[in-house]
């Protein structure tokens, strides 16, 4: 497949062609949680509160200089308060800690330096993505913690303790089925699995291991001396890390959305382009996506040249959902199609359970 005209096709230079589309993906995804986060800083939702505490200030403690705002909160029983405070600052600060990492790793692959990618990958998933997905499965349990001693209660989680926040965070996304508490667990924290990111991120982050699967051999040095050439690292990358990143932008819009109110339909479109691509280029067998585009887009796809009609095929949907372009098969030309404001129009929505239907069952017409 070729590339999704999501990136500068230049930086795509030193990664293999088949995972042009994957790597893309990758930073679609990136991007399009960081819009979420920097929208829901600019509404300035995380700084109501701040309004509340003005508000006591004035009415109670005119004189006062210098206060600590969490002991006010608590001191005034302003649990409510308390809690969005603590929860929209914690989930901003994990989300900025977490682009510079992500981005940054993603960059680092896309330049063969598959070490310090991997290295900066591990944080993203070990300990951002849980921490996210604590504070959307047991915001409480989490606060609690994070009153006391944190190296004490936020550190050191048993892998029980693990894949109950993964199961219970899984519970509160729009996806619920398409996610397993125990793949997640294998994925991303089991070190005798050779087709997980446990054992390389250990090889990646030490010059010898001497543990189960990753044994340094004799003469060796990890990833040292290692063929950067090779491309074996970007097959383990891309094969597991969509799935990893959806989850991860599922769970991050949900703790946004627990301090904010987000518009469920922007949210929606949102979660029908990603698992579009991501049936197109990881999936086989029949797509529910697919089915949909065909059953309300048909009559808008001719190509605006030709006039011919354009077949809206596997390979051509992951282009269409990230960059809204689409080849017609007859003059070769790419024509702009409005995918987004077209599924507006449709009202596709990501239902309770998690399937992808319409709020109306006409086609969408241009008003
Ligand atoms: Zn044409």
């Amino acid at each position: 497949m070729g590339p999704l005209n999501y990136l500068d096709i230049d930086r795509l230079s030193l990664v293999p062609e088949k995972y042009w589309s994957l790597h893309e993906f990758c930073f679609y995804l990136h991007d399009s949680l960081m819009e979420a986060a920097s929208t829901y800083e600019l509404s300035g939702s995380h700084l109501v509160i701040e309004d509340i505490v003005q508000e006591i200030i004035t009415e109670h403690h005119p004189n006062i200089e210098e206060f600590d705002l969490i002991e006010l909160l608590k001191d005034n029983e302003l649990d409510e308060a308390y809690r969005q405070h603590i929860v929209g600052h914690t989930v901003l600060a994990l989300l900025s800690d977490m682009h510079q990492f992500l981005y940054s790793s993603l960059e680092a692959f896309e330049r063969r330096k598959f070490s310090v990618g991997f290295s900066l990958l591990r944080k993203v998933l070990k300990e951002h993505l849980v921490f996210l997905c604590w504070i959307v499965a047991d915001e409480t349990d989490f606060i609690n913690r994070f009153e006391g001693d944190v190296y004490k209660t936020l550190n050191n989680l048993s892998k029980e303790k693990r894949i109950e926040i993964f199961d219970t965070s899984i519970e509160w996304i729009e996806l619920t089925n398409m996610f397993d508490s125990n793949v997640l667990w294998s994925y991303i924290f089991d070190k005798n699995f050779s087709g997980g990111f446990e054992p390389v991120w250990q090889m990646a982050t030490h010059l010898v291991t001497s543990q189960g699967i990753i044994k340094t051999k004799r003469y060796s040095l990890n990833f040292a001396f290692e063929d950067r050439s090779d491309d074996y690292y970007f097959e383990l990358l891309y094969e597991k890390l969509p799935y990893l990143l959806i989850f991860l932008v599922q769970v991050a819009m949900k703790s946004l959305s627990k301090t904010c109110e987000v518009d469920k339909k922007v949210v929606g479109r949102f979660i029908i382009s990603t698992v579009g691509v991501y049936e197109a280029l990881c999936l086989t067998g029949k797509s529910h996506i697919a089915v949909l585009l065909r059953t309300f887009f048909k009559d808008f796809l001719h190509c605006m040249f030709c006039g011919e009609k354009i077949r809206l095929t596997k390979k051509k949907r992951p282009r269409l959902f990230v960059s809204q372009l689409i080849e017609c098969q007859h003059c070769r030309v790419d024509n702009q199609f409005p995918l987004d404001w077209l599924m507006s129009k449709a009202n596709l929505v990501v239902k309770e359970n998690g399937d992808i239907d319409t709020l109306i069952t006409s086609k969408p017409r241009i008003a």
